[in-house]
């Protein structure tokens, strides 16, 4: 038996949307004007149309790219067109994805200033730090902050900080949001939820395999089209040329349908945080783990509850996810995207919080998704007792 606590990474895919919407798709090119083109088209708009419906937004504004990386570097890389004509500095916050973090370390050296907001102990940029930084670079006119970080699951208040930043910079500052971890997982009147932030955000970034889609599609939100940085054969109003992933959308739009409208994302949150709370609870009984960050309690709203950062006293996050996974049970040590990577850029959430250099050495990411059930939670409490009693 395998026990899968992964889901930041990716989620399991959900049959329905995945196979099922497979064997009906057209095989022309959206863009051909012949039947089987126009076939595939009426299926891409048709799939826009029922996005853009769960997410509340008009499908003008919705674009599909390749994943979430691409629409993050999309907005970006726009922002950098914008910069080389008008000037400006870009603020981002520090936990932010690799995603949106490599592409600003480009950015800055193709000459634009970049500020990185530190994160507050609990993971989040906090609102007084936004304010004091706006007030120091009065010239900011790009903000990045995630809604849910897919490390430590903290959330953002990504609605009020939009206030903040708006009235702090006249209205110039665009306003980008990496909801990737909280598309169909945080719920209305949450602290980093879709639904409450689309319409205060200029861009926004969403990722279908997060949510049980077949890999290789993504959305990216905006509010007004902008001039991108990178062009092609036009597709996608010319925001993302190439040729749509017609499959992998479609599957995206199903398992939007499937799991992200606002009462299922009500549902979903529920049962997650049940789970969570009794998973923290055990664990904080548990001598040798270390809840990351300590002050988070079972039932956190500063928490996301689909993902959980914990250390293990004395047993390298590496060593301990190795041992997990020759158990039966998948955990990871942080983004997927570092995991294999060599150097010390890993833990640079943690480092970013506060955390000591060993507790994040030690540390493990836990995260569930929509069909992870109390039980297997309760074998995951188990096999963590289990590590124990191996290193004690
Ligand atoms: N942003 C966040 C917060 C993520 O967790 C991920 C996935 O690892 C991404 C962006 C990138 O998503 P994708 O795999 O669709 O490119």
């Amino acid at each position: 038996v395998r026990y899968y606590f992964d889901w930041a990474a990716t989620a399991i895919p959900d049959e329905e949307s995945t196979h099922l919407e497979a064997g009906k798709i057209p095989f022309g090119n959206p863009s051909s004007l012949h039947k089987e083109g126009r076939e595939a088209r009426l299926m891409l708009e048709d799939a826009r149309e029922r996005a853009a419906k769960i997410l509340n937004v008009r499908k003008e504004q919705l674009y599909w790219t390749s994943g979430a990386s691409e629409a993050n570097s999309i907005v970006l890389f726009s922002f950098f067109r914008r910069f080389l004509k008008t000037g400006g500095r870009l603020l981002v916050g520090k936990g932010e994805h690799p995603s949106v973090l490599e592409n600003c370390k480009i950015i800055e050296s193709l000459g634009c200033p970049v500020v990185y907001a530190g994160l507050n102990p609990e993971g989040s940029v906090s609102e007084e730090n936004i304010k004091a930084l706006l007030e120091k670079h009065s010239d900011i006119n790009f903000v990045s902050l995630m809604a849910a970080n897919n490390e430590t699951g903290a959330l953002t208040n990504v609605a009020s900080a939009a206030r903040l930043i708006r009235e702090a910079s006249r209205r110039k500052a665009h306003i980008h949001s990496d909801m990737v971890q909280s598309l169909g997982k945080i719920p209305p009147g949450e602290a980093g939820s879709p639904f409450d932030a689309l319409e205060s955000v200029d861009s926004a970034s969403f990722s279908g395999h997060k949510i049980g889609a077949a890999r290789g599609a993504g959305l990216l939100y905006l509010k007004r089209p902008l001039e991108v940085l990178v062009s092609g054969g036009g597709q996608e109003g010319g925001v993302r040329s190439g040729t749509e992933n017609l499959a992998a959308i479609c599957s995206f739009a199903a398992s939007l349908e499937r799991h992200c409208s606002k009462e299922r994302a009500e549902k979903n949150y529920a049962a997650a945080e049940e789970r969570m709370s009794f998973l923290i609870t055990a664990l904080k009984q548990n001598p040798a783990c270390k809840i990351v960050p300590e002050c988070r309690s079972p039932i956190d709203r500063r928490f996301s509850p689909y993902i959980l950062q914990c250390s293990i006293k004395g047993l390298p996050g590496e060593a301990a996810s190795r041992m997990l996974d020759d158990l039966g049970f998948a955990v990871s040590t942080g983004s997927a995207c570092y995991s294999n990577k060599r150097g010390g850029k890993k833990r640079y959430v943690l480092a970013a919080m506060g955390i000591d250099e060993e507790t994040a050495f030690n540390s493990i990411r836990i995260s569930q998704g929509f069909s992870t059930t109390m039980e297997e939670i309760k074998q995951l409490i188990a096999a963590l007792a289990a590590l124990r009693d191996c290193i004690t």
